[in-house]
């Protein structure tokens, strides 16, 4: 089934793409938590965290690094921000295409609601 990331990636359905290569896209939530609240695609389609196999590694690194250079473009690098990963329906996963949530703009408390 394609999921709603892979409509965006597609462009057939709207995002605020805020940076994209061959490999990965990213763009703001629609339902922000955070001043700033990006969502890190990876363009391959993988449900969860475990369904990466270890040709996936390369990949999955790439998150975290433009996660990092989303940051430093938007201003809240220095200042500290939190990437997470949802896996299941305990942790919340909503969309079943693994992403990475960049927040920033406040302090971040834990624990999580
Ligand atoms: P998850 O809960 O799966 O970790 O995260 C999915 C995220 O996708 C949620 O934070 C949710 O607000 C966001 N989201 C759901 N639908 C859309 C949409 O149509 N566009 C955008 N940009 N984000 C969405």
């Amino acid at each position: 089934m394609t999921t709603l990331f892979e409509k965006i990636i597609a462009r057939e359905i709207p995002a605020d793409i805020v940076y994209e290569d061959d490999q990965v896209i990213a763009f703001n939530d629609i339902e922000p938590q955070a001043p700033v609240h990006v969502l890190v695609v990876p363009k391959k389609p993988i449900a969860t965290l475990n369904d990466l196999t270890d040709e996936d590694a390369a990949l999955l690194g790439r998150l975290p690094i433009t996660a990092a250079q989303i940051a430093k473009q938007l201003g809240i690098a220095e200042e500290g921000y939190r990437v997470l990963m949802n896996c299941g329906d305990n942790a919340g996963q909503t969309v079943y295409h693994i992403h990475m949530h960049l927040l920033g703009g406040r302090p971040l408390l834990l624990p999580l609601a």
